[in-house]
């Protein structure tokens, strides 16, 4: 029985390149007990994926990465181990997903009156139908010649407080806390370093989350130790995954970050106690 699960990944729901064929296919190749697809702002790719499994793949746990803000920086909360049918979150995603599409449109309206000759429907086109985010965009003034890669339009443009950044209208931490609660789940702080989120750790388990996400690529050892005893000051859980999007360079693998099995348990006895509302 393997002893590691992964709970952070992406799909072409949201900005991963894989579809969720390809995801599992790599999943089932990596030896995990259970894995989780954390899409921004969706849970489709999850859904499909749930139909596609056979007998003896490793456990599906149901997940959703959802953007929040605190004051103008941005924070990622992870969702894990709700009513995958809920209803209260489908619609908070369709909702989330058109604010996506309409921050999209004024980036595409701000790069076009910098000289960037794109337009919406390019973008559209590298979404594939999933939660459109800064990487289609990226991808669409890559693809148009107007910079030399990927990583130079964000440079260039839409890396926060870039040029043609649009901030997104995001959730509060308290109402991501409470429509995943309300599904009967449990929340994790994603990549706690990124944005300096870590500081909010104290403000964010007043409010009730559960966890913090202390295995991640962009983590050093010393940082997911310090992790570790952050979550012990304040009674939280520990989680991690690969937050594999399928590009090279950025993002690890999918297994790459070597989760204890044991995290999850904690979650889902946690959740257990949980009920929908
Ligand atoms: P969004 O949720 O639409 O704001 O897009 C955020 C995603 O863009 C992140 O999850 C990363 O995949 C990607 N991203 C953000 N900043 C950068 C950057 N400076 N370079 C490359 N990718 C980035
Ligand atoms: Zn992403
Ligand atoms: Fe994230
Ligand atoms: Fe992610």
């Amino acid at each position: 029985m393997p002893n590691y699960v992964d709970l952070h990944m992406h799909t072409t729901y949201s900005d991963g390149l894989q579809t969720p064929d390809q995801l599992l296919d790599l999943v089932r190749s990596r030896e995990l007990a259970a894995f989780a697809v954390s899409d921004h702002d969706s849970v489709g790719g999850s859904s499909e994926i749930r139909s596609l499994l056979k007998v003896g793949d490793p456990e599906l746990i149901t997940g959703v990465e959802l953007s929040c803000s605190v004051g103008d920086s941005d924070l990622h909360m992870l969702g894990y181990l709700f009513d995958h049918e809920s209803v209260a979150m489908d619609n908070a995603l369709v909702s989330f997903r058109e604010k996506r599409n309409r921050r999209a449109r004024t980036m595409v309206d701000k790069l076009r009156s910098l000289g960037v000759d794109i337009c919406f429907d390019d973008v559209e086109k590298y979404a594939a139908g999933g939660a459109i985010g800064r990487p289609h965009v990226a991808e669409a003034i890559y693809q148009c010649g107007a910079v030399g890669s990927y990583e130079e339009a964000f440079e260039k443009y839409i890396k926060d407080k870039g040029p043609a950044y649009v901030p997104k209208e995001n959730f509060s931490p308290e109402d991501a806390i409470a429509l995943v609660r309300g599904c009967g789940g449990v929340t994790v702080l994603a990549h706690p370093m990124i944005n300096e989120n870590h500081k909010h750790i104290e403000m964010l388990a007043n409010l009730g989350l559960d966890g913090i996400e202390i295995y991640h690529p962009s983590h050093k050892k010393r940082d997911t130790d310090w992790l570790r005893c952050e979550a012990g000051r304040f009674g939280l859980l520990v989680s991690g995954g690969s937050d594999f999007h399928g590009r090279d360079g950025r993002y690890s693998t999918v297994g790459s970050q070597k989760v204890p099995v044991d995290c999850l348990e904690k979650m889902k006895a946690l959740a257990g106690k949980r009920q929908c509302t």
